[in-house]
C-alpha cells in the first residue's frame, strides 16, 4: 500500500488560512496534494480514510508535557505518555527537562532521542534545562544542548530565582537562537503554599499561593527580555494580572509568547472544596455554557487531583485567561501534563506531589470552553495548538503545507463522550476529570504518514 488519502473532511490549517471541504493526499510521510481532484493523481492501492463530517488540521503539538524519563518510569514512560499523546491528538510532544537525571547535559538529550525512537508513538522534541540539576545556580551548557537538539531550555516545576543568572542565561540562549521556558514562580512570595490564596485556602485550612508569586516572574522576564532580546515564553500562565503584564508588554514590542493549560480555563480553587461546593459554586457556569458539562461527578474535598503547580485560581483569573487565549496575548494551548503514582497523591494535601495528567483532555476541554462557547474560531483554536507552537518552538511542524511532514488530527468537535480513566494509556491517573462528560474528540491520529491510533 502506498499511501493515505483523507477523504471529504473539513480541512482547517491556520498556517496557510485554509478553511474548506477538501482531501488530503499523503505518501512516503509527506502531504502530498490537499484538494478537490487529489485522488486522480494518486496511486491505485491507496488507503482511503472517510473523514466526512471531522475536521482534518495539522497534528497537534504539546509544548509542555512530563515523560518521566530517565528515572521515574512507575509514572509514565516515553512509551506510555506518548500514547496518551496520540490518543489525545497530538502528534508531537516537547518533554521537560526535570527528570532524575536532569536533561541538563548532551548525553541525556541523546538517551531520550533514543528512547523515543524506539518506543514513542509521536514526535518527542526535547526542552532542556537551564541550570545543572536544575538547581537554578550555575548555566547548563546552553550551546551544547542546541547542538545536541534540544528546541528550547526549561527549568520547569523549578524557577531560576536569581535574576543575574537568568538574564545571562536568556543573552545565551538568544545567542543559539532557543527560546527560553519560564515556570514563573518566586519562591518567596510563595513559600509552602499549597492552593491558591483566597477565600478557600483560608476556609479550607491550606497555604495559600498568592497570584503575585507568579506575576513577580512574569514581570522581571518581561524585563529582562527587553533588556536582552531575547525571547522568553510563560508555562502555564495562571492569573488575570499576568495576561495583563503579557498583554502590555507584547504592545511594546516584547518578544514574548505565553502559554494557558485547560485546568486553569475549566477549574477553580473552589473545586478544592469538593464536587457539591464547586457544582453550585464557580461549576455552575460550566452547566449552563450547555456544551456537554454535567454535575454528575462526585469528588471529596482536599481531593489532591485538584493539586497543581501554578495552582486552581479565582473564577475572574479563569476568565482572563480565556479572554487572553481569545485576544491572542496567550499563543498557545498546552497540557502540562504530570503523571503521579497513585500512592504518591493519596496523601494529604499538603504532601501529595502538584500536577495533573492532561493528554487525553486538553482537546475537549479547548473546544468546549473555547470554540463551543463562541469564545474564538475553530481555526483560532487549531492555531493555539499547531502553527503557534511551531513558530514558538522553531519547528518544522504544525502546518498542511505540501512537501511538509505528514502530521495530520482528525477529531470530531460535537462528540459527546466520557472520559474513563480505566482506558487512559497513561501509566498514571492522577487526572480530576475522570468520569467527566466531554464534548469534541480526536477520531484518527497520523505521524509521518501512518496512522498511530484510531478511535
Ligand atoms: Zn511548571
Amino acid at each position: 500500500m502506498n499511501g493515505i488519502a483523507l477523504i471529504g473532511g473539513r480541512v482547517i490549517d491556520p498556517a496557510n488560512n485554509f478553511d474548506g471541504i477538501a482531501d488530503v493526499l499523503i505518501s512516503d510521510g509527506k502531504i502530498k496534494a490537499i484538494g478537490k481532484d487529489v485522488l486522480k493523481n494518486a496511486p491505485p492501492d491507496i488507503q482511503k480514510i472517510d473523514v466526512k463530517g471531522n475536521i482534518v488540521c495539522p497534528g497537534l503539538i504539546d509544548c509542555h508535557v512530563h515523560l518521566r524519563e530517565p528515572g521515574q518510569s512507575a509514572k509514565e514512560t516515553i512509551a506510555t505518555g506518548t500514547a496518551a499523546a496520540a490518543r489525545g491528538g497530538f502528534t508531537s510532544v516537547v518533554c521537560m527537562p526535570n527528570t532524575s537525571p536532569a536533561i541538563d547535559n548532551p548525553a541525556n538529550v541523546a538517551l531520550i532521542a533514543e528512547k523515543a525512537s524506539k518506543s514513542g508513538v509521536v514526535n518527542v522534541f526535547v526542552a532542556g534545562a537551564i541550570t545543572k540539576n536544575i538547581a537554578g545556580e550555575e548555566l547548563a551548557p546552553i550551546g551544547s544542548l542546541k547542538q545536541a537538539g534540544v528546541v528550547a531550555i526549561t527549568d520547569d516545576g523549578h524557577c531560576v530565582q536569581n535574576n543575574e543568572i537568568m538574564r545571562r542565561a536568556l543573552e545565551y540562549a538568544n545567542m543559539f537562537n532557543l527560546p527560553v521556558m519560564d515556570h514563573c514562580q518566586d519562591y518567596s512570595l510563595v513559600t509552602d503554599g499549597v492552593m491558591h490564596e483566597g477565600y478557600w485556602s483560608i476556609a479550607l485550612g491550606l497555604r495559600g499561593w498568592p497570584a503575585s508569586g507568579e506575576e513577580m516572574i512574569v514581570l522581571r522576564d518581561i524585563l529582562l527580555a527587553e533588556l536582552t532580546g531575547a525571547h522568553v515564553h510563560c508555562q502555564h500562565i495562571s492569573t488575570a494580572k499576568s495576561v495583563q503584564l503579557i498583554r502590555d508588554a507584547k504592545k511594546r514590542g516584547v518578544k514574548i509568547t505565553a502559554e494557558a493549560c485547560p485546568h486553569h480555563f475549566t477549574l477553580t480553587d473552589n473545586a478544592v472544596a469538593g464536587s457539591d461546593k464547586f457544582w453550585k459554586g464557580d461549576g455552575k457556569s460550566l452547566i449552563e455554557s450547555g456544551v456537554g458539562f454535567s454535575d454528575d461527578v462526585f469528588w471529596h474535598s482536599y481531593d489532591t487531583n485538584f493539586k497543581v503547580n501554578p495552582p486552581l485560581r479565582s473564577a475572574k483569573d479563569r476568565d482572563a485567561i480565556i479572554e487572553g487565549i481569545a485576544d491572542g496575548t496567550l499563543d498557545i494551548i498546552a497540557s502540562d501534563h504530570a503523571p503521579h503514582c497513585s500512592y504518591e497523591k493519596e496523601v494529604e494535601f499538603d504532601f501529595a506531589p502538584f500536577g495533573m495528567t492532561g493528554l487525553e483532555t486538553t482537546l475537549s476541554l479547548s473546544l468546549m470552553r473555547l470554540y463551543h462557547t463562541k469564545k474564538m474560531s475553530l481555526s483560532e483554536l487549531i492555531a493555539r495548538m499547531t502553527v503557534n507552537p511551531a513558530k514558538m518552538l522553531n519547528i518544522n511542524r504544525g502546518t498542511l503545507s505540501v512537501g511538509a511532514p505528514a502530521d495530520i488530527t482528525v477529531f470530531n468537535p460535537d462528540l459527546e463522550w466520557r472520559f474513563d480513566l480505566a482506558e487512559s494509556a497513561s501509566k498514571s491517573k492522577n487526572s480530576p476529570f475522570g468520569g467527566w462528560k466531554l464534548k469534541g474528540r480526536a477520531v484518527i491520529t497520523i505521524v509521518a504518514g501512518k496512522v498511530i491510533w484510531k478511535l
